[in-house]
């Protein structure tokens, strides 16, 4: 039978991690802060491990924030021949390239396998798993995925998987923005924007920004932290150099971009992504309530 490692129990790999010890007994999970490994282990039945040993499970997965930890990690501890590598980071297309290149002198398989759904979707074993890399080792990981996914998706070689994760995520960051101004036209000429938001929602102009972010995180003036601005603004910044690397014009990503890092430089470092909504507002004096 095979043995787990998960990585990283942050927002994401917290939840993600859980639901393995319900298809695999032997489950070692590791944290930075190691006594959120611990609590993990209190609370899901896996087992809180040393990296060292974590990376000599057969198959590894990461969650961190972007992939210069991935690559830090797998430098300082790298995983036992024959292993599969599941990096579940929103990371640089360029860097799964590398680092599965590396990995494969010692016959070790990296697939970039970056997730969507939300901390929501990671608690219901529900998230959209985007995989790039070789399509036989994603059918041995296959099983250990298959635990918190609701879609796996193999989308091309080493990198394509990050490379969707960016765009899509790019495409959430243009949809919240363009909902936030769309919504300022609106207040700054007296609608009710309950109403329009029911409108919009039964309309061609929906989105999941307006179908979920603007009510349960922006009208309520709630921004809860779950995915942090930082952290999206990364991924539109990896959409960018997509973009620009191709020697693509694209206007409208690199204003969004733009954006983001704005914000993100400019609201206190703990914002989740919908108070991108905020700077907005610091321009408009429309409060979005
Ligand atoms: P969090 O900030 O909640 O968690 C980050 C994790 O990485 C923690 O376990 C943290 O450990 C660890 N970490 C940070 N720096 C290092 C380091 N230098 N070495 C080792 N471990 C480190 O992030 P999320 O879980 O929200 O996000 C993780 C990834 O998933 C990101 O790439 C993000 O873009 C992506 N993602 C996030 C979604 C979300 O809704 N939150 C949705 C889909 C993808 P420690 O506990 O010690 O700080």
């Amino acid at each position: 039978t095979q043995s787990i490692a998960f990585l990283g129990l942050g927002a994401m790999g917290w939840r993600m991690a859980a639901h393995l010890p319900k298809a695999f007994s032997d489950v070692r999970v590791w944290n930075r802060t190691f006594s959120k490994a611990e609590a993990h282990a209190l609370q899901f039945g896996t087992q809180a491990s040393s990296i060292e040993n974590a990376v000599q499970a057969d198959i590894i997965f990461s969650c961190l924030p972007t992939s210069a930890e991935v690559e830090a990690l797998i430098a300082t501890y790298p995983p036992k021949a024959g292993s599969i590598w599941v990096d579940c980071t929103s990371g640089e297309p360029t860097s799964a390239q590398r680092v599965s290149a590396k990995l494969a002198e010692n016959n070790v398989h990296f697939l970039d396998a970056p997730v969507s759904g939300q901390t929501i979707g990671a608690e219901k074993g529900i998230l959209t798993v985007m995989v790039g890399g070789d399509v036989v080792a994603l059918e041995r990981a296959r099983s250990a995925i298959e635990p918190f996914a609701g879609l796996i998706e193999h989308v091309g070689g080493s990198g394509a998987g990050f490379a969707v994760k960016a765009v899509n995520n790019m495409l959430l960051a243009v949809n919240l923005w363009s909902v936030a101004e769309g919504f300022s036209a609106l207040k700054a000429h007296g609608v009710n924007l309950e109403s329009a938001l029911t409108c919009i929602n039964a309309s061609s102009g929906r989105s999941l920004a307006s179908e979920n972010t603007f009510p349960q995180r922006v009208l309520n003036r709630e921004f809860p932290l779950t995915f942090a601005l930082n952290l999206l603004a990364k991924d539109t910044g990896i959409a960018i150099d997509l973009a620009h690397s191709a020697k693509l014009p694209s206007p409208l990503l690199a204003l969004t971009q733009s954006l983001y890092r704005a914000a993100s430089n400019s609201l206190p470092e703990d914002s989740d992504f919908s108070a991108v909504v905020k700077l907005l507002e610091s321009w408009t004096g429309q409060v979005l309530e």
